[in-house]
């Protein structure tokens, strides 16, 4: 039997559609653009974000440094939140490829604010400053929140001229929340990037869309950068699935996370820190004596699992291969330890 995994959605394994669809796949030499599979990715990831083009990178991760390296030609500076995942965990990779300095911005918030970005645009003209390139938001954020429509917004207003990069990592899980098309979501940054690898259950992959000539010039540098795959086709397929076949039922993640989060309301020594938006619940266990570690390994032998604490805050992540009877034997676990 499998494991109880509240750990990330990223733990999600591929639907037997899925496997099948790879199986089958019609593939060619990617670099070449060869691949129909990966062409007919990239189509579908441009016409659900409502841009021109798209490119299929192998990580969440690769897809947001490149688009940095490509929003950034020249050195200058990049305004976003201080808890967003390129600052918290991309390893300090802007420093090192695009060599532009990464600005934390609106700490203690979930997202990147409006009016921060307007108070940091650097002005033109004083050799002092470094020049400001681009704005990242994350969208939904690694809090679990969604951004409002209006905050995007007024971004776009706020940054002016500024190219405006959407780290939609769970772009869709926000749409699904906001009850709108993605391409909603979307507009108005310049270049979105998603991730199939997460809840929506695909092994590996992530889409980078954005206008046709960024998107050529974002293609060049995921050679420079060792991302050009080959008969990458087999893991296309997966993600067409992915994006026809399980992103309906992200809502229903959503869903379960409420559930969750009603039923850990009712544990003593459990606290709730927010109402799950999506997939996300977010708790902090005063009744739980021990480290974060020790209790991760006190729930392993019953074959649940969960990540320790980060400062004193669990993370418990639902997804389409967590059951309702898995929740409950997690909540019941949980409770006879606190
Ligand atoms: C997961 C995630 C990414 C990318 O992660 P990879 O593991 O590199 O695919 C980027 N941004 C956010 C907000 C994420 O949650």
């Amino acid at each position: 039997m499998r494991d109880i995994d509240l750990r990330s959605d990223t733990v999600t394994w591929p639907t037997p559609a899925m496997r099948e669809a790879m199986a089958r796949a019609e593939v060619g030499d990617d670099v070449c653009g060869e691949d129909p599979t990966v062409n007919e990715l990239e189509a579908e990831a441009a016409r659900l974000t409502g841009k021109e083009a798209a490119l299929f990178t192998p990580s969440g991760t690769f897809a947001n440094q490149c688009a940095i390296l490509t929003h950034s030609s020249s050195a200058g500076e990049v305004l976003l939140a201080e808890k967003s995942h390129i600052i918290q965990h991309e390893a300090g990779g802007a420093a090192l490829i695009s060599r532009v300095q990464l600005r934390p911005t609106s700490p203690d918030s979930s997202h990147l604010n409006p009016d921060d970005v307007a108070a940091r645009i650097r002005p033109e003209g004083d050799i002092h400053y470094p020049k400001t390139v681009l704005v990242c938001v994350e969208q939904a954020t690694g809090d679990g929140t969604v951004v409002p429509l209006k905050v995007l917004e007024r971004m776009r207003k706020a940054a002016g001229t500024l190219p405006i990069h959407m780290d939609g990592a769970r772009l869709f899980n926000a749409a699904a929340a906001l009850g709108v098309a993605p391409a909603l979501v979307a507009r108005h940054a310049d270049t979105v990037m998603f991730c199939l690898s997460k809840g929506l259950c695909a092994p590996a992959g992530s889409l980078l869309c954005g206008t046709q000539e960024f998107i050529d010039r974002a293609r060049l540098n995921r050679k420079l950068m060792g991302g050009g795959m080959r008969q990458v086709g087999v893991l296309a397929a997966a993600g067409l699935v992915a994006l026809r076949e399980v992103r309906p039922g992200l809502a229903e993640d959503h869903a379960k996370a409420k559930r969750l989060a009603a039923a850990l309301k009712k544990v003593p020594g459990v606290r709730l820190v927010r109402e799950p938006e999506i997939n996300l619940v977010f708790c902090r266990l005063p009744g739980w004596k021990g480290t974060g570690l020790e209790l991760a390994e006190s729930l392993r032998p019953e074959g649940i699992r969960i990540y320790p604490d980060e400062f004193g805050m669990y993370r418990f992540v639902t997804h389409r291969w967590l059951s309702d009877d898995g929740m409950a034997k997690f909540v019941k676990a949980l409770r006879k330890r606190l």
